[in-house]
């Protein structure tokens, strides 16, 4: 497929608002593509270009990008920088600026293939060392260089790793499975086992029983099963016999382990097994068999967990290891397996999955409490709080594992404020004292890989998280005007509120009330954020009288 015929159909899509008009546009063109085109456009249609579980990253920022569009559009990088200022989109200016342009650097006048384009895209990806940057420029150029004005608006934007087509995993599953007419729930349950939809979309091709083989494979992270907000109560009367377990202050790891090698992997599924050295040794002491362990590793001083920007500190480190493991030493608690010897385990029930868990791992198991006795319960909550922890997980125990999913089989119980992860998409600059930084920060939720704007924080900012802020802010500017500058979604702030609102000014349709900053989640990315459905889903509780305390 040519890369402008991929650019046609996005902007098709970008015209469409209608899901299932876009769902029947992609189903159709699937089928046409041959095995190799076929896991590319599907990642490229969600605006990815790598699967999520691969180590592979682009890391394009926009001063990057704005060089070699500059470079190639002849002309210079404030003029690109104006240029999207004016028009509010990257992809936009760069389509107008290449519009315009005596395109001169042109090194070979081809047409541009879906397949090139990845493989320039992967050899971007792959670039290291100091010269990183500039050998990343130079394929940025080369590619540029041979894209008309519409393939240049959707080459900058896959760049940046946001379409803003409205594909997300939710319509491109259904597209897979339309395309090749299989169920949409096989489609969804081996995307949760292979984490990727490209792949996915391979075995739907080749039919039914495919699909429903597929297993997972070590050292291929698998995304995290997450819990919803909810009362112990709620879930006993609807259950009867439930797990419960502490909800630890940590940060979530996944282990895997074949023969005398290990990996382990942070909530956001990157490598973190060179800052884990503590972790990986005390679990590959505590099982001789080939395992994916799910557990959150926490920090422990004088018997006490310590909170958890300690343990977020150690995965984030790179160098002088054993310095920071002599102040700080982290220990795992494993609370689920999700493969063992060459045998997926996501669809037992969890209390199957406990037994096996407990057959394999001589330590480190978080400890868990069978009951039906909310009274019981209760008093495990109490406990848990007395130890530090957060609170309690309450699962049910014939739950599946549902990789990726933030469902009603595990619940958390924690007291406090109601919190929101939203991902900052703009900011404005302070005045005053705050004179030089960001001030307030705009912020927003998910839809099908689009984000929608859901109000602005300014409150519960010291100083020194200004500062801070403003260090890893300032380069993922991507478009200023006036006070406001646009950013690029990527950092999550986690923000109290005192209630949703439905709002006409925030292109969700809806505002939070009191907004408070929490915390910077540098564990979570852009994709963890919580979509419109759940913001959605909260404003009706809270109609229902369910809502959240005022912070
Ligand atoms: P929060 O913001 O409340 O920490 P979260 O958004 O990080 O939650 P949730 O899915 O809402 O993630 O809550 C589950 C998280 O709690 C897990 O991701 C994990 O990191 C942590 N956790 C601690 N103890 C447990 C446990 N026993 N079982 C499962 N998850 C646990």
């Amino acid at each position: 497929m040519r890369f402008m015929e991929f650019s046609r159909y996005c902007e098709q899509l970008e015209g469409i608002s209608g899901r299932l008009e876009m769902i029947d546009l992609v189903s159709g063109v699937l089928p046409s593509l041959t095995d190799e085109e076929l896991p590319i456009f599907v990642r490229f249609i969600m605006g990815r270009v790598f699967a999520d579980w691969s180590p592979l990253k682009l890391g394009v920022g926009p001063n990057l990008l704005y060089e070699a569009v500059a470079n190639v559009a002849g002309t210079k990088k404030e003029v690109v920088r104006e240029t999207i200022n004016t028009l509010g989109d990257a992809g936009l200016a760069v389509e107008q600026l290449f519009a315009t342009k005596e395109q001169k650097v042109i090194i070979s006048p081809e047409e541009l293939d879906l397949i090139e384009v990845y493989r320039d895209l992967e050899r971007m990806a792959v670039a290291g060392g100091h010269r990183s940057q500039r050998e990343k420029t130079r394929v940025a150029e080369r590619l540029f260089a041979n894209a008309r004005p519409l393939e240049g608006r959707y080459l900058s934007r896959l760049m940046l790793e946001e379409l803003r087509i409205g594909m997300g995993e939710g319509n491109v599953r259904d597209a897979i499975a339309k395309a090749f007419a299989v169920d949409v729930s096989l489609v969804e349950h081996a995307h949760q086992a292979m984490n990727d939809l490209g792949e996915v979309a391979l075995l739907a091709r080749r039919g039914a029983d495919a699909l429903a083989e597929v297993k997972i494979e070590l050292f291929r992270p698998v995304k995290m099963m997450l819990a919803q907000q909810g009362t112990i109560t709620e879930r006993i009367e609807e259950y009867g016999d439930v797990a419960v377990e502490y909800k630890y202050d940590g940060s979530r790891f996944q282990f895997h382990k074949q023969g005398d090698t290990c990996r382990i992997y942070s909530r956001r599924l990157e490598d973190v097994t060179a800052s884990l050295p503590d972790i990986a040794r005390l679990l590959m002491a505590a099982t001789d068999r080939d395992v994916i362990l799910d557990g959150e590793a926490i920090a422990i001083k004088d018997g006490r967990p310590m909170p958890f920007q300690y343990v977020i500190r150690r995965f984030r480190r790179k160098h002088r290891i054993d310095a920071m493991m002599e102040e700080i030493m982290l220990v795992p608690r494993v609370f689920d397996i999700l493969y063992l010897d060459g045998e997926t385990l996501i669809d037992l029930p969890l209390s199957e999955r406990r037994e096996k868990l407990e057959e394999v791992l001589s330590e480190h198991i978080a400890p868990q409490v069978r009951t039906a006795d909310a009274t019981a319960a209760e008093g495990i909550y109490a406990a848990a709080l007395d130890l530090g922890h957060e609170g309690v997980m309450v699962k049910v125990l014939e739950s599946r594992y549902l990789p990726g999913i933030r469902g009603r089989q595990w619940v958390k119980v924690k007291p406090g404020v109601d919190t929101i992860d939203l991902v900052v998409v703009g900011a404005e600059w302070g005045e005053g004292r705050r004179a030089g930084v960001f001030g307030s920060f705009l912020l927003a939720c998910q839809d099908e890989g689009r984000f929608l704007t859901v109000g602005k924080v300014a409150t519960g900012l010291s100083d020194e998280m200004l500062a801070e802020l403003y260090a890893l802010l300032k380069d993922r500017v991507i478009a200023q005007s006036g006070k406001e500058v646009t950013l690029e979604p990527e950092f999550v702030f986690e923000v109290g509120y005192s209630e949703i609102q439905t709002s006409p000014n925030y292109s969700s349709g809806y505002a939070l009330r009191f907004p408070r900053f929490v915390r910077l989640r540098e564990d979570k990315g852009a994709g963890d954020i919580e979509t419109l459905d759940a913001v959605r889903e909260r404003y009706r509780q809270q109609q229902n009288g369910g809502g959240a305390a005022p912070s």
